[in-house]
């Protein structure tokens, strides 16, 4: 299974949020420039495949899309809202 950020957060985060995977990030940074919130961080570290990344900071998405229709690395963003139904669903990957 991909580790996102999601998955390493001390506790779920507040809906909607964002999940970056990792290894799929060529850290361009337009992700992080694009988000009117500013809710995304730069990691210090680098991915195995040598760049560093983005990732959620965990709180204050408003599930807007920007940051998936910004990124162009295809996978590396999901963006996560809750509908009506309560039902977690995954809206844009
Ligand atoms: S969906 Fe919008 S608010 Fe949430 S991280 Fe992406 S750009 Fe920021
Ligand atoms: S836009 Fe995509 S590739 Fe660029 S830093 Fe954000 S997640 Fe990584």
């Amino acid at each position: 299974m991909e580790m996102t950020d999601h998955a390493l957060l001390p506790v779920p985060p507040t809906r909607p949020w964002v999940d970056v995977t990792s290894r799929l990030c060529k850290g361009c940074d337009f992700c992080v420039e694009a988000c009117p919130p500013r809710v995304l961080g730069f990691s210090t570290d680098i991915n195995e495949r040598g760049y560093r990344y983005s990732f959620y900071l965990g709180d204050g998405c408003t599930g807007c899309g920007i940051c998936f229709y910004n990124c162009p690395e295809p996978g590396a963003i999901v963006v996560w809202r809750q509908p009506a139904d309560k039902k977690e669903k995954k809206v844009l990957s």
